[in-house]
């Protein structure tokens, strides 16, 4: 007798544990209508949850995401009628994701993934902008520096500090100088610096006017942005 093939059950547990990331060929969405403020960027040497590896890792790729929210589900994600609601327009990993063939998404993750620069291809003020940022602020300048804190005393955590507050800036000047709305920034510049030092162990906190590093606890699982 042949061995019945296993079928999805439409449970909708793959759209509530993490977001798909975009691959080129998904570039037509955005003509058919999704909203560029749904999604954000991860940056490279971003560190990130894993979840094929189900641990934390430094991205060697740029991925442009999904929004999720705060519990990491998808933002496209119908809890009640536990359904995607761009069901005809879903993004090519989620068309080939299916949880008891996960080879299948494997190969689909290794084929060109779509980034910032062709999103933004008609737009050279964006460009520059994005470009500006990685110049002063990449997770490879942050991770060096995090790498000599322990050494480099209190110059380097006031050189984090000096990044940190430069990312958070050229957020408040690319809203108020050049009319970009805030809900496009974490497509256009990534997630926030601020927030994501938490897989870092530290967080930016500030009393009477001084910035300073603080160290966290031991860091669990997170949910993706
Ligand atoms: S692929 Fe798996 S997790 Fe996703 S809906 Fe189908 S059965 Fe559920
Ligand atoms: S886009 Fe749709 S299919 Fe893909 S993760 Fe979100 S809800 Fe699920």
């Amino acid at each position: 007798m042949k061995k019945k093939e296993p079928l999805c059950k439409r449970c909708g547990r793959c759209c509530r544990i993490t977001p798909p990331s975009l691959l080129m060929e998904d570039i037509i969405l955005f003509d058919k209508g999704l909203d560029l403020g749904d999604f954000f960027t991860i940056r490279v040497g971003e560190v990130v949850w894993d979840n094929l590896e189900d641990r934390l890792i430094s991205t060697v790729y740029e991925l442009v995401k999904i929004r999720g929210d705060e519990e990491g589900q998808c933002l496209y994600y119908n809890h009640d009628r536990k359904a995607c609601t761009i069901y005809e327009m879903r993004p090519v990993q989620c068309r080939a994701f299916f949880c008891m063939a996960p080879e299948d998404f494997q190969r689909t993750f290794e084929r060109p993934k779509l980034t910032r620069r062709e999103i933004f291809q008609d737009s050279p003020g964006i460009l520059r902008l994005i470009e500006a940022h990685e110049e002063r602020c990449s997770y490879v300048i942050l991770d060096n520096m995090l790498k000599e804190l322990e050494t480099g005393g209190d110059q380097v955590a006031n050189d984090i500090i000096d990044l940190l507050l430069y990312d958070k800036e050229l957020r408040r000047l690319a809203e108020k100088r050049l009319d970009i709305p805030a809900r496009y920034l974490d497509l256009i510049l990534g997630r926030p610096m601020e927030t994501v030092l938490k897989y870092y162990g530290l967080s930016l906190r500030c009393s009477e006017g001084k910035y300073f590093l603080q160290a966290q606890g031991p860091l669990g699982k997170e949910a993706p942005a």
